[in-house]
């Protein structure tokens, strides 16, 4: 069985403010008589479920082609976390043992991909440290960033460059079960790029 966990990429779908939102320009269409259906998509890296590469928020990190491709693929757990509203996530509100270099934190802070709201839970510098020290390689979110709106510092994005730990975010993961599971999600080989969007999936094992 698979859990999608992308959310659907249309006009509607909110990106960050400021952001370039997701559109299509059609330049063939087979309903106006055209012998083909051809179109093309202009959009944010940044856009709904999507990994962040390390050149996002380190000036001479990687970036997403060059990311190792085992670190989107394979066991991941789901634990969800729940926080209040614009609060940080510290090692103790993860109650679960960890056994799989991959988590998915489920904050449900950010119930509504359609609808950006700016007061999403995020991470912290020492839960990032603690996820590190139990062999987490990535780390998968259901909010837009890891670090707090407001934030101009980011002190969380800064210690996943410090840890090399991977960073998926904007994940749809209400009414998903707890678990251990497959974790696919694979970015795209853009050269140079500071991100990719994800079709992010979870399959049962
Ligand atoms: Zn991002």
């Amino acid at each position: 069985m698979i859990y999608d966990l992308s959310p659907l990429i249309s006009a509607r779908l909110q990106v960050w403010p400021g952001d370039t939102p997701p559109s299509r320009h059609i330049l063939l269409d087979m309903k106006q008589g055209q012998h083909i259906t051809l179109s093309t998509l202009q959009t944010t890296v940044h856009l709904g479920a999507h990994a962040d590469a390390p050149n996002h928020y380190g000036v001479h990190a990687p970036a997403i082609h060059e990311q190792n491709l085992e670190l989107y693929l394979g066991p991941c757990q789901l634990i969800r976390v729940p926080i209040a509203r614009g609060e940080c996530l510290l090692p103790d509100m993860v109650k679960v043992k960890i056994n799989t270099p991959r988590v998915l934190l489920a904050t449900d802070s950010y119930p509504d991909p359609e609808h950006f709201n700016e007061d999403f839970a995020a991470l912290t510098p020492q839960l990032v440290e603690s996820l590190f020290d139990q062999g987490v390689q990535l780390i998968g979110i259901d909010a837009p960033s890891v670090d707090l709106f407001g934030s101009k510092e980011l002190p969380v994005h800064q210690t996943f460059l410090k840890t090399g730990i991977a960073i998926l975010e904007g994940l749809v993961m209400k009414d998903i079960p707890e678990g251990t599971y497959e974790l696919i999600a694979l970015p795209l080989k853009l050269e140079g790029f500071d991100a990719s969007p994800v079709r992010a999936v979870l399959r049962t094992l």
